[in-house]
């Protein structure tokens, strides 16, 4: 796909990613912003968030002035979908995307089905940014795109860890760092550096955790009470499940956080013996083999047994 070719003639568009952002998600959709601003100047130009992103994100251009509040409800000429998986993790920016002319969907997710006009999924791809840069005519590039990028990368990849990158990842990284930016200290102030009470209620999980089949799967859960004792969003859990993941001997972590009564979003990494996109999506949910996420009913343990029923399937 050529993003600017798919865009034609159009005057207005908004763009969205999905519901509680993550890195990839508003590196993506603010690359496309800086992106379209520099190719097709005076074209208007909206993402939608939800949430208030992390503020750690606050470096990249647009940050500033992504719409929280999806008003003034307006008709945009196109729909551009980032990093979204299913039209029901759009938000509120499912009223854009229902009353454009043409969507488009630009996404790595397994469980994508292509709910858009014109789809560019490529789930072997390690992020949303990935992709997104192969759509994109170098000459519209500048700084501020490649520092978007390059941060959606670090995010989806763990930091070039993760068995999503490939060579092509690795180039495309390669061709970023030529772009004016401090690229070590992105990695080291967005993805290694947490808050004092982050890091506290990341020992808690760990304290907490339970091993269980053997060792090769991992549970933690961080209660409402225990988030509004260290004060902390559900933003600021991001990662606790990449540390369960570093167990050794742990083919499965699972971490999840209580949303409401009764009512929990479980986050699951994989080291490959285990699909746990296709668990995840047995309760509605999705992602990627190696990591993926759904919301789920029932008390903490009878979430846990409901999952490792489907895990145990496939370990078998
Ligand atoms: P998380 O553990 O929430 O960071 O999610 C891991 C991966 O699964 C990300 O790529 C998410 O976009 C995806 N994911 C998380 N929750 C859901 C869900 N409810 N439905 C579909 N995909 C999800
Ligand atoms: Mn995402
Ligand atoms: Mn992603």
């Amino acid at each position: 796909m050529n993003l600017l070719k798919e865009i034609g003639n159009a005057k207005s568009i908004a763009i969205a990613g999905h519901i509680r952002p993550d890195g990839d998600c508003i590196s993506s959709t603010l690359a496309t912003m800086a992106y379209i601003k520099n190719a097709l100047p005076g074209v208007k130009v909206t993402v939608f968030t939800q949430d208030n992103p992390p503020t750690i994100f606050s470096y990249l251009e647009g940050y500033d002035e992504m719409n929280l509040t999806y008003s003034p409800k307006e008709k945009y000429e196109v729909f551009i979908a980032l990093d979204c998986s299913s039209t029901d993790r759009l938000g509120e920016s499912m009223f854009f995307f229902e009353n454009a002319d043409k969507t488009i969907c630009i996404d790595h997710h397994e469980t994508n089905n292509g709910f858009a006009d014109v789809n560019e999924i490529k789930p072997e791809a390690c992020s949303t940014c990935e992709v997104l840069y192969d759509t994109f005519d170098k000459q519209y590039m500048n700084d501020s795109v490649a520092v978007c990028l390059f941060s959606g990368i670090v995010h989806d990849s763990g930091v070039f860890q993760y068995s999503n990158m490939s060579r092509h990842s690795f180039e495309i990284v390669g061709d970023l760092v030529e772009y004016d930016f401090d690229g070590p200290k992105i990695i080291s102030e967005t993805f290694y550096e947490k808050s004092y009470v982050q890091n506290q209620i990341l020992g808690r999980a760990l304290l907490e955790s339970i091993l269980f089949m053997d060792g090769k799967c991992i549970v933690s859960m961080v209660d409402r009470k225990m988030m509004e004792f260290y004060n902390v969003l559900p933003k600021h859990l991001d990662g606790i499940v990449n540390q369960l993941k570093n167990t050794r001997g742990v083919e499965v972590a699972i971490f999840m956080y209580e949303m409401g009564t009764q009512r929990y979003k479980v986050s699951m990494r994989s080291g490959g013996a285990v699909n746990v996109a296709k668990v995840a999506i047995t309760f509605g949910g999705g992602g990627h083999e190696r990591a993926a996420g759904v919301e789920m009913n029932g008390t903490y343990y009878d979430v846990i047994n409901a999952l490792s029923r489907e895990i145990e399937k496939q370990m078998n």
